[in-house]
């Protein structure tokens, strides 16, 4: 960044697997963006995520994806930090890396009440939520989609913002079911995500175990 150019003072980390970006994605960032006046957000699809117990569809068609779903979104950046790190994808290393890239700002770390819940599981889960902020939104639970969000209220957790976002009953691993299943998916994905998955024939194998 050129000398003369403002430097963003507030923003955003938004981690994901990203496989597929869907269309819950697209509004919790959207939200972020809006509701914390977000100067930019990095959209960080994970590298090797620790905390998936599946394999994770390739880096390269996660990331392009990720692109698509979300270009058109102003002050969206996608960040591909760690998928270029070998070893775990971890938010620590992500929000370290940006904080000496952009020492003045303020940093805010966006998740779904899901991530919220188990925030004290993540490695160095103290060092984020001292230099950042939390950003929740709620989130459905997955078996009873459409019902009660997520309890997500941590104690430990002070420094949290609560998202505004209407429950948005949908997850990738649903998806990636019912596009197995050769079912519609225009109501979840972008069109353009939605083309990318069918002319790369990804998820079509409904035995595949990252199904
Ligand atoms: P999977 O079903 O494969 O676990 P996912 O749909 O949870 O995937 P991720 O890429 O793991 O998608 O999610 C990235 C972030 O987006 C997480 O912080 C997650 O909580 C949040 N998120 C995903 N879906 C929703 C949703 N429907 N409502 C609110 N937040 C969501």
């Amino acid at each position: 960044m050129g000398l003369n150019q403002p430097q963003p003072n507030r923003i955003g980390l938004f981690g994901g697997a990203f496989d597929p970006p869907h269309l819950a994605h697209r509004a919790l960032a959207e939200a972020a963006i809006d509701q914390l006046q977000l100067d930019a957000l990095h959209v960080l699809p994970t590298g090797d995520a620790w905390h998936k117990p599946r394999g994770l569809s390739a880096a390269n068609h996660r990331l392009a994806m990720t692109q698509l779903a979300f270009a058109d979104l102003a002050h969206a950046q996608v960040d591909p930090l760690e998928m270029q790190r070998t070893g775990p994808s971890y938010t620590v290393d992500s929000l370290a890396a940006l904080r000496s890239r952009f020492p003045q700002a303020s940093f805010f770390v966006v998740m779904g009440a899901d991530q919220a819940a188990n925030f004290t599981t993540w490695h160095r889960w103290t060092e984020i939520a001292q230099w950042a902020q939390l950003a929740v939104a709620d989130r459905p639970l997955e078996q009873q989609a459409g019902s009660a969000p997520h309890e997500w209220h941590n104690p430990e957790l002070t420094r949290c913002v609560h998202l505004r976002l209407p429950l948005i009953p949908l997850s990738a691993t649903d998806i990636r079911s019912r596009c197995a299943k050769g079912l519609s998916l225009d109501d979840a994905l972008s069109p353009a995500v939605i083309q990318y998955i069918q002319q790369n024939h990804l998820y079509t194998d409904q035995h595949d175990r990252s199904l």
